[in-house]
């Protein structure tokens, strides 16, 4: 992958082969938080606002941002993070009900080869309308090998405290 240009060359920079963060800057949802620039809102509280998404997947393409700034979903608060998680059920049940459309995905992009564009933490909730509407994605599994399964879980166990 070639390094980034424009606003996310000033974010992440190629180490090693490797996309690193290197600081927050102010982004486009930054303006929507503080009304410099228009959106089409659908909800907001203390911590956190949606808003319809500019270039919809399909109808009632949504996002959900922090108002906390923070780049990637690692560097969110606990107090964000659940104030987010308490409202996306709301959120989805809302846009199933307006749109008609049952079926839905959550997105939640971090860093540019994880195809995120704007480095501002946020959710998509994308309808998904019939096979070809909505996010169309190519899911390339692998099989967990048991032994390194294991090891895998003990480690990420021992590192999240749980
Ligand atoms: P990402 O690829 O970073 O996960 O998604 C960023 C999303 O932000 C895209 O779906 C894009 O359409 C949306 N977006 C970018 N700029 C604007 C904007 O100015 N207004 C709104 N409403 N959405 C935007």
């Amino acid at each position: 992958m070639e390094p980034c240009s424009g606003r996310a060359e000033m974010l992440w920079s190629v180490a090693a082969g490797r996309y690193k963060l290197r600081s927050m800057a102010d982004t486009i949802f930054s303006k929507i938080l503080r009304g410099d620039i228009p959106c089409h809102k659908v909800y907001e509280d203390d911590h956190v606002f949606a808003f319809l998404d500019i270039g919809p997947l399909s109808f009632g393409h949504t996002l959900v941002i922090p108002k906390e700034e923070v780049t990637t979903i690692d560097q969110l608060s606990d107090e964000s993070a659940a104030a987010i998680g308490r409202v996306l059920p709301r959120l989805c049940r809302a846009i199933k009900a307006i749109t008609g459309i049952e079926q839905l995905n959550i997105l939640q992009n971090n860093g540019p080869m994880a195809h995120q564009a704007v480095f501002h933490v946020h959710f998509h909730i994308i309808p998904k309308p019939s096979i070809d509407r909505g996010l169309v994605m190519e899911w390339s599994s692998t099989k967990l090998d048991p032994a390194e399964g294991a090891k895998l879980a003990a480690a990420l166990s021992r590192e999240i405290g749980g």
